[in-house]
């Protein structure tokens, strides 16, 4: 094999998977199968005891699973990767290493609602405490660190509200305070922006999303950079420090820049259970197959629509990177210069009840939880995901009362644009027909 580094679309359709050394089935097989059997005791020994690679019971480490967390960690350039039940999953065993009772992580208010729930609410059950900053002033992440902050945790580019983030200074505050830099990129893909060449660790990712790309599987993954040195510091015992229940194993010390990965398969998913199934992983594969075309199409009808939207007399305002009058579009051109994704929100004249009637007045959009599906999707966030928000989050996450949401699919652009006018010309009554 030639030492040529391939290119993206090329790695998203290899990259971990070989013809099955069993049958030559050219496509992964789905391995759905708790378990595999142990050549002899002695092997089984040594893969419990972390000697060498293999596969012992599919909560661990499974084949189809493996070919996608080889794949992911390709397309964002790390050294390996994690894959778990959903993103929120990924989420919790993330940050699993690092956090003991007390510790706390340093995050931006303009997060997915579901993280800011979660970090806001459950992560006090664990002891684990979220400060929330808002991420426009980078200094403000800087301002929040104390000695028991373990990690940051951003979206470069944010759901929903088009907010994009400086990460660079964001990644050079981590690095000064020597903790990691956790990124969630579930909404730019490593088809838009590679978070590790900007100064991330860590890379998550909700594979629900666009990775699997049509609405079949909830999943997710967390890839390692390979680049944190755990041993620089004593914050972070569970990499640095011996592993009772590995015979004293330090992982930082033994595996390397691998350390990260294999805890999060020997510690994190062995205890917290969180393991992405074979079947998920399978579908999450073919869609990955052809993220790259189809986030090209998300983008390309994305920003024909927030362009159509923002000329419509029913529309108050449009937040979307790609457009010249957002306040991030010099950021959007720089940082992703390929598009500024497919999810983005607007005003609908009328605030909320005309933000009810829009999504129940659609034909073409379906109205539902979810983004980066190939469907054009829509809702409506404070009456759906960002309602156990106060009304004060929910403004600071974009997602206030008159707030539409929008994840742009690859239909024909003409049927998206003619759905959502008529559906406006129902929602505000007398705005019909976008002004000329
Ligand atoms: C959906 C989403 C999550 C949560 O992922 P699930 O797969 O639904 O658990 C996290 N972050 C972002 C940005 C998301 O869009």
């Amino acid at each position: 094999m030639t030492e040529r580094k391939r290119g993206f679309d090329t790695l998203s359709i290899h990259a971990g998977a070989s013809p099955d050394p069993a049958t030559g089935a050219r496509q992964t097989p789905i391995y759905q199968t708790t378990s595999f059997v142990f050549d002899d005791v002695d092997h089984a020994a040594s893969l419990f005891n972390l000697q060498v690679p293999g596969f012992i019971y599919s909560r661990l480490t499974n084949p189809t699973v493996a070919v996608l967390e080889e794949r992911v960690a390709a397309l964002e350039g790390g050294r390996g990767a994690t894959a778990t039940a959903s993103g929120h999953a990924a989420q919790i065993l993330a940050l699993f290493p690092f956090m003991q009772p007390g510790d706390e992580i340093v995050a931006s208010n303009k997060l997915y609602g579901g993280s800011i729930n979660q970090m806001g609410h459950s992560y006090k059950k664990f002891g684990w405490n979220a400060v929330f900053v808002d991420p426009d002033e980078p200094k403000n992440f800087e301002r929040a660190i104390t000695p028991k902050t373990k990690a940051i945790f951003i979206e470069i580019l944010a759901n929903p509200g088009g907010v994009i983030v400086d990460v660079d200074a964001v990644a050079a505050i981590a690095k000064r305070a020597g903790i990691p830099l956790l990124v969630d990129n579930t909404m730019a893909t490593p088809y838009l922006i590679h978070p590790i060449e900007h100064g991330a660790d860590i890379v998550i990712h909700s594979t629900t999303k666009f990775l699997s790309g049509n609405g079949t599987s909830i999943g997710g993954i967390v890839v390692d950079s390979g680049k944190f040195d755990w041993l620089k510091s004593d914050k972070f015992p569970s990499l640095s420090k011996p592993a009772p229940e590995y015979h004293g194993l330090t992982f930082a010390e033994t595996f390397g820049d691998l350390a990260y990965t294999i805890y999060g398969h020997a510690v994190g998913l062995r205890d917290l259970g969180a393991s992405q199934s074979p079947f998920n992983a399978f579908l999450t594969l073919l869609g990955i197959e052809t993220l790259a075309l189809r986030m090209e199409r998300h983008c390309a009808n994305a920003l024909a629509v927030a362009q159509f939207l923002e000329k419509h007399k029913a529309v108050a305002w449009v937040s979307y990177a790609g457009l010249a009058s957002s306040k991030y579009h010099a950021r959007a051109k720089a940082l992703l210069p390929k598009g500024a994704g497919s999810v983005f929100t607007f005003g609908v004249k009328g605030g909320y009840s005309a933000g009810v009637k829009l999504v129940e007045s659609v034909e073409l959009f379906s109205h539902l939880a979810n983004v980066g599906d190939t469907r054009s999707l829509i809702i409506h966030p404070s009456s759906t995901t960002h309602r156990q928000l106060t009304e004060a989050q929910q403004i600071a996450a974009g997602a206030g009362p008159d707030v539409v949401r929008l994840s742009i699919g690859l239909e024909s652009i003409d049927d998206i644009l003619a759905d959502l006018d008529r559906a406006l010309g129902v929602a505000a009554p007398g705005s019909a027909r976008a002004a000329e």
